[in-house]
């Protein structure tokens, strides 16, 4: 079986196909379909928004897509940064960049009031129309300054307390075991198998 992961975010497809290893299925990307069109994110859930990328990328391809949309809610700032995690500091705006901006706007809150979650929603669709979803969080806290070279994202803000480090400071395999990304995987992974028979 061939499915098209339906995101541009190239750490996402290696974390996808990692998660999902072992599966009979051949994973190809939007650099196998170049003149696919950006899908604008205009949703107010995180929902939303993968339902629309993988419903579009499977009409436009006639194969089974799979999307990802995810981002990191701060309970301090009324769980912004939210759906808009990736242009919170403007559109394109880089790691660093929404890293800044998240330190900014925390400033002078201590530890103890910086619970945030990450979150991700995989969803899958069938040319045909037919559609699933899957959800996976993970908590932690946002540090007071970055830390970490690995991942991508939020992750040299977000520590998970279970390691007292955070996402950045973790290996792939670690975060590939415990990630948000890899919860709703687990979940999407029961629905593959099914499509597979
Ligand atoms: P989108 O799903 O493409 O709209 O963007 C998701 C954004 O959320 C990414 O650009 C990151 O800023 C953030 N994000 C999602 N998952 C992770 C992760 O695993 N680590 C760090 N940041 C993440």
């Amino acid at each position: 079986m061939e499915i098209v992961l339906a995101t541009g975010n190239l750490h996402k497809v290696k974390e996808i196909k990692d998660i999902l290893k072992g599966l009979d299925i051949k994973f190809l990307t939007l650099q196998d379909f170049p003149k696919m069109p950006d899908i604008v994110e205009d949703g107010k859930t995180f929902e939303e928004n993968a339902v629309k990328k993988a419903k579009e990328i499977a009409r436009l391809t006639g194969k089974i897509a799979l999307s990802d949309d995810s981002g990191i809610e701060a309970e301090a700032l009324n769980n912004a940064p939210g759906v808009y995690s990736a242009r919170f500091a403007g559109e394109k705006a880089s790691g660093s960049a929404n890293n800044k901006k998240l330190i900014e706007l925390l400033k002078g809150i201590p530890l103890a009031r910086r619970k945030a979650r990450f979150v991700c929603v995989i969803a899958i669709a069938e040319p045909g129309g037919r559609i699933y979803t899957a959800e996976g969080e993970l908590k932690g806290i946002i540090a007071l300054r970055p830390a970490g070279k690995r991942g991508f994202g939020y992750d040299p803000l977000f520590i998970v307390p279970r390691y007292k480090k955070t996402v950045a400071q973790l290996s792939a395999g670690v975060k590939n075991s415990i990630s948000h990304r890899s919860k709703a995987l687990k979940k999407a992974k029961g629905i593959l198998k099914q499509l597979l028979k």
